[in-house]
């Protein structure tokens, strides 16, 4: 097994996953097994229990695993599901050799740092073992010269030692072009690779994130002072579509110089559908303009955070395969009650993902505004539960209809929580809790869900289930399925068992569609969701099944 370590320098933020990401592909266009990991700093056991406004989207594996973003990028570019194996936090290692020491399994020796840099190499194996991969893509959290992340560079040290032909480092490193100066400067650079030389790491190889592409003296001159071969030094300019990275990177050269450095033969040249989804991108001209309304994240600097990444990523991904160009715009559900008829704008509208009752009710008016006037509308999960109650407050006219969520007293709880949620939400064990991961859902004939999968989804003939990833407490409530039903709401999916409402879907509208769970988390550029696809053509109003 060949093992590459992905570090970045000067800030974070340079787009370390989406190099990472970029790299898999390339090596897996060239004819390698690749396994990503993750290794993330921070000592929480998983990314479920932190705050999107912090920390970003939350990103669910099949088997159910909470991780950030980057796993998200990792899956899109390789087109690959991964699993609990491709991501490690710190604290996920530490409690594994504290559990060790716990079972007596160092059998009476004391346990100290070692134990957890080789618990880190141990997890770097598994990742590789579980694909059965030729290369593991390692990619260390943080920057470098931090404190958080040195014991990962210590492992990369200690497997470099050891098996020196097998084992490169990429950095992926800063210049800044300051405007008082307007051109760029390396010097960040150089003393980011000397951090990393102080851990022990001398670099194979240098991507030069920046808003331009370095230039020969420049990246001569870094050369100089980094001991790095100026053709290891790969530009890695801004750019504004992220799926074209890979493709800069073939261009110039990184794939070779990485397989040769390995010691590997190219064995493919594949990035023929990769390069159509591309020139697609840049040559969609007709807009489609989708609006997502949801609370308005902002981090502490006004800057919006990466809170619905796959959302967005999944609205490109329909849209561009289908020739169009999405605009896609944030609505504040906070201001939408002053004025609703802001989303006449819209071709279509997406309620995502959320949780608690802040700014719900802006929800619920959208919704009842695209039901009403027949704009395509897309509800992911708690888009979905609020569906189910703006249908029952104003088709079914039970008042003050609401999710239990919100208001526990509710005379109407049209979505509730499942009692063994509610049990363990007593018990304050909140990590973990949810209904999280793959879940089957079975689809009901003569639905609009059952035709678009089957249109442009890979559902066999005669198949009706499909899986799709979960996360959420609460649940469609049975008690009032024979209203709903009676009043013109289709249950497009259930569980097998028939329990559990996955799918609900509104006749003589051009696209009314909830899912309980996340579909924008299997979408990928070269495999659109087909959900995303009936949405987006809804939207554009391009006749379906073309
Ligand atoms: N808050 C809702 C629940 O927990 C929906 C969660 C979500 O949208 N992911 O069920």
């Amino acid at each position: 097994m060949k093992y590459i370590f992905v570090s970045g320098g000067v800030i974070s933020g340079i787009g370390k996953g989406i190099a990472t990401a970029s790299i898999a592909l390339l090596l897996k266009s060239a004819g390698y097994k690749v396994a990503p990991l993750k290794m993330d700093p921070y000592l929480n056991v998983d990314a479920g229990t932190m705050n999107p406004l912090a920390h970003g989207e939350t990103f669910v594996l099949d088997d159910g695993r909470e991780t950030d973003q980057d796993l998200g990028h990792y899956e899109r570019f390789l087109g690959e599901s991964l699993n609990s194996t491709n991501i490690a936090t710190q604290g996920s290692i530490y409690l594994s050799v504290i559990q060790k020491e716990r079972n007596l399994e160092y059998d009476g020796d004391y346990v100290d740092i070692h134990n957890v840099t080789q618990e880190i190499l141990e997890r770097i194996n598994e990742a590789g073992k579980s694909r059965n991969a030729d290369i593991v893509l390692v990619e260390i959290g943080g920057t470098a010269g931090e404190y958080q992340n040195l014991l990962f560079l210590e492992a990369n040290r200690l497997l470099k030692l050891k098996k020196h032909d097998d084992v490169i480092h990429i950095h992926v490193t800063y210049l800044p072009v300051p405007s008082f100066l307007g051109e760029m400067k390396s010097k960040p650079a150089q003393m980011s690779v000397k951090d990393l030389n102080s851990a022990g790491i001398q670099p194979d190889i240098l991507l030069a994130r920046s808003p331009l592409s370095i230039d020969a003296p420049r990246a001569k001159r870094l050369s100089f002072n980094t001991g790095i071969e100026p053709e290891d030094i790969i530009p890695a300019p801004d750019v504004n579509n992220i799926y074209e990275i890979p493709l800069l990177y073939e261009s110039s050269n990184l794939t070779n110089r990485i397989l040769e450095k390995l010691k590997l033969k190219r064995k493919n040249k594949d990035l023929k559908e990769w390069r159509k989804f591309v020139s697609q991108v840049e040559s969609a001209k007709t807009k489609v303009k989708i609006g997502i309304v949801g609370k308005y994240f902002t981090s502490g600097a006004g800057v919006l955070v990466d809170s619905y990444i796959s959302v967005i990523e999944a609205l490109k991904h329909a849209a561009y395969s289908l020739g169009l160009k999405p605009e896609i715009d944030w609505i504040d559900s906070g201001k939408l009650l002053e004025d609703i008829n802001q989303l006449k704008d819209y071709q279509g509208i997406i309620v995502p993902g959320g949780f608690g009752s802040r700014d719900i009710e802006g929800k619920i008016e959208a919704i009842k505004y695209c039901r009403e006037n027949k704009i395509p509308y897309f509800g992911l999960c708690y888009g979905m539960q609020l569906a189910v109650v703006e249908y029952a407050r104003n088709v079914l006219g039970l008042d003050g209809a609401n999710t239990t969520e919100v208001d526990a007293k509710t005379r109407y709880p049209v979505i509730h929580i499942m009692s063994d949620q509610q049990k363990k939400l007593l018990e304050k064990d909140y990590g973990g809790t949810m209904r999280l991961g793959a879940w089957v859902c079975s689809l009901k004939e003569n639905t609009l869900v059952r035709e678009l999968y089957g249109t442009f989804g890979k559902l066999s003939a005669g198949k009706t289930t499909i899986s799709e990833r979960h996360r959420h407490r609460y649940e469609f409530n049975n008690e009032f399925m024979g209203k709903f039903l009676t009043n013109g709401l289709r249950i497009a999916g259930t569980s097998p068992d028939g329990k559990l409402v996955e799918i609900i879907e509104l006749k003589n509208h051009p696209f009314f569609v909830g899912t309980q769970f996340h579909p924008e988390l299997k979408s990928r550029p070269l495999e659109p969701h087909p959900l995303f696809l009936g949405f987006i053509k809804a939207a554009a109003k391009v006749q379906i099944g073309t």
